[in-house]
């Protein structure tokens, strides 16, 4: 049987039309007319001010610890169980990532664990939507606001999707989106800062581009641009925003495909967790999420361990999820821990990601469970 991969780039049609249009328009350098229109998406999708398409959603939380002033020594609240790119951003600046614990349901920062871990130097916390699953937002920004510390939102897999009914990115003071190819869109490498403060959109603009006031220019707010404050060049190249562009218009009909295959799962797994074999997903009642991910926890880090490998050699391939960052290395070296972690280091012994991109199909699907069903046994 051929194997089955983790995830496969989906190609929404128009790519390489929009890529050669804008070749041939020869506005090949960033902020042409395809990023424009990128941009009006995200902030009507999101609802959110001001939307700056990046080169990364790394990039976009460099940015966010820029334009939050974050200086060496100050303490950034952040879940440990994340990508890198979270807690490297700050670390950059000189911040200190303070490592907060996650809750079982949702594998996201513990929002009654956020009050105890703030400090005198705490500068910002930023909370991490995984799976594309939202953190309980109405209590982190009250937590936020009373303590007057901003949130910066990683919705690096949180595209499309709603705490509350609201769409994720457009809680914090910022938020930053991934198109990378792992993501449900994606342009290969990409990503936006979304800018919720709108005291901060004229900087951002500046530090996006250079140090410069080019943005003001480009607008005649100004008759010619110069070097006005520290930054760097963070713009994706116009061929990146026509990619991207094929895949935003298609972005509804992408989330409810994942959340179909996320469902099939959901439901085909139900057995498995009633026999005690495994556990699924439970995300609350308040979070709507965009299927980026279906994982399930094993009883232990043996059994999930032995599973991975008999999924992998079936064919299937499935995956584990984060080292906790502050397990690691650069974590150990540059940040510390708010308390002990019981359910970061517990969940990433335990969890296993299934396969799932679209054009998976429903024996695709079928196959996953049974080797799955196989294999914990
Ligand atoms: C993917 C991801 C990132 C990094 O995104 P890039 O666009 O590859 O820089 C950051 N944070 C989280 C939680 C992610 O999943």
């Amino acid at each position: 049987m051929p194997r089955l991969p983790f995830n496969r780039p989906y190609l929404a049609g128009r790519e390489i039309d929009y890529v050669r249009e804008a070749t041939l328009a020869r506005h090949l350098a960033g902020d042409g007319s395809f990023s424009r229109r990128c941009q009006a998406w995200l902030e009507r999708e999101v609802g959110c001010p001001k939307a700056l398409l990046t080169h990364s959603c790394t990039a976009a939380l460099e940015m966010a610890a820029l334009l939050l002033d974050v200086a060496p020594g100050d303490e950034v609240l952040m879940p440990s169980f994340t990508f890198v790119s979270t807690a490297n951003a700050f670390v950059l600046r000189g911040g200190v990532p303070v490592f907060v614990d996650i809750r079982p349901d949702t594998l996201n920062i513990d929002e009654a664990r956020i009050e105890s871990a703030l400090g005198p130097r705490t500068r910002a916390i930023v909370v991490v939507h995984y799976a594309g699953v939202g953190c309980a937002m109405d209590a982190i920004l009250e937590i936020g606001r009373r303590r007057g510390i901003p949130v910066v939102e990683d919705a690096a897999q949180g595209i499309l999707a709603r705490w509350r009914g609201q769409p994720l990115g457009s809680f914090g003071a910022l938020g930053a989106v991934s198109f990378h190819e792992t993501k449900n869109l994606q342009s290969g490498e990409g990503g936006a800062l979304l800018i919720n403060d709108p005291t901060l959109i004229e900087r951002a603009e500046v530090l996006r581009e250079k140090g410069t006031d080019r943005s003001r220019f480009i607008r005649g707010q100004v008759d010619k641009y110069t070097w006005v404050d520290v930054g760097s060049s963070y713009l994706p190249s116009e061929i990146l925003a026509a990619f991207l562009w094929a895949q935003l218009e298609q972005a509804s009909a992408i989330v409810e495909e994942r959340l179909g295959l996320w469902r099939m799962y959901h439901e085909a797994l139900a057995p498995l967790e009633q026999a005690g074999r495994l556990e699924r997903p439970r995300p609350p009642a308040e979070a709507e999420s965009n299927g980026h991910i279906y994982y399930v926890m094993l009883p232990d880090a043996a059994a999930r361990d032995r599973t991975l490998a008999r999924l992998v050699s079936a064919g299937v391939h499935a995956a584990f999820h984060y080292i906790p960052l502050h397990a690691s290395p650069a974590g150990r070296r540059f940040g510390r821990t708010a308390g002990p972690l019981p359910v970061t280091e517990a969940v990433a012994t335990r969890l296993l990601r299934l396969p799932l991109w679209i054009g998976m199909t429903a024996d695709d699907v079928a196959r996953a469970v049974e080797a799955l069903e196989s294999a914990s046994g």
